[in-house]
């Protein structure tokens, strides 16, 4: 039986997503986010389909610019730089992967810092870190978001299992922000069932199929799964799954995310609030809270 209580992050975001939308019909600029898209993965034009969609339902401006994927790593470069330069542009994101012929850290890291609301930019990582105003990266965001609605944060035990730079790393730097004891774990460390046991926020970013399982869950952990993983079904069909095997977690931890349905959902609503927040610090104007 399930104990926990779900997090429903399409819900969470949609509200958002709201928020975000009535702070920007009252600033006296429409934010803009421009989307880099290079080549034709169908996954990856779906996502910039919606973040596109995302943008404008929230009354701010969107610009999208696709590449082909024989694109120069030059021109790519040039269309970082006018986007930079463009005073309609709050936000820059170049949707990943690019293609192998282009340097992705050189590219990523031609972005303005104050435009970059991906917060990839090795500048709004040492922000992040440092407790400076950044631009931090939407899925922690939005798990974070997911989880102070939740619990208490400081003084409590906090793993993440993961330690990626868009999804690991930030997420332990937002955590321990906000005074939680962090410990990061991945491939390599010792005892990952024990340690996860341990945990009171427990967050899975990791892209292997219900690999933590129920036993790994200290009773009352809140869950959070980033994982998405796609795996195949008995009729040749496939599904989505998270990093946790939430069947078995659900029945031990306070509160979980749903995959799909859970932190996904929630990481968009951040890209536009990202816009929001680059639009007003670019033009010195205090950021509505949402
Ligand atoms: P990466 O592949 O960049 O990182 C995976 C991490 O998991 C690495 O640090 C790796 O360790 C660790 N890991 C791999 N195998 C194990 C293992 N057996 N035990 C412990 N740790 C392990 O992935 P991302 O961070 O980019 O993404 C993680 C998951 O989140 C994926 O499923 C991805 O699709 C999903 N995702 C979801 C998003 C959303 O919006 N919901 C956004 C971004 C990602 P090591 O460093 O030692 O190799």
């Amino acid at each position: 039986m399930t104990n926990a209580r779900i997090i429903d992050g399409k819900a969470t975001a949609a509200a958002l997503r709201e928020r975000v939308g009535q702070a920007v019909s009252g600033l006296d600029f429409q934010p803009g986010l421009a989307v880099v898209l290079v080549g034709e993965d169908p996954a990856s034009a779906v996502y910039v389909r919606n973040k596109g969609k995302a943008t404008t339902g929230a009354g701010m401006q969107s610009f999208e610019h696709k590449l082909p994927d024989t694109v120069a790593e030059a021109d790519l470069l040039a269309l970082i730089e006018k986007l930079n330069t463009d005073a309609s542009v709050d936000g820059i994101l170049v949707q990943l992967p690019l293609p192998d012929h282009i340097n992705s850290e050189l590219v990523l890291n031609a972005i303005n810092p104050d435009k970059d609301v991906d917060g990839f930019h090795p500048v709004n990582v040492g922000r992040l870190w440092t407790g400076e105003p950044a631009l931090a990266p939407c899925t922690p965001t939005g798990c974070m978001r997911m989880i102070r609605e939740v619990t208490k944060i400081s003084g409590k035990e906090a793993v993440i299992v993961g330690r990626s730079n868009i999804v690991g790393k930030p997420m332990a730097a937002m955590l321990l922000a906000e005074s939680a004891t962090v410990t990061i774990a991945h491939s390599r460390t010792a005892d990952l069932r024990e340690r996860c046991r341990n945990a009171d926020i427990l967050v899975a970013a990791v892209g292997r199929p219900e690999m933590i399982r129920g036993d790994w869950i200290k009773p009352g952990a809140v869950v959070i799964d980033v994982g998405i993983n796609r795996v195949p079904k008995d009729d040749g069909k496939s599904r989505l799954v998270g990093d946790v095997a939430y069947a078995e977690a659900a029945e031990l931890a306070s509160t979980i995310t749903p995959v799909p349905g859970g932190v996904g959902p929630m990481t968009i609503a951040c890209l536009i609030e990202n816009t929001m927040v680059a639009g007003c610090r670019r033009r010195g104007q205090s950021v509505p809270k949402v």
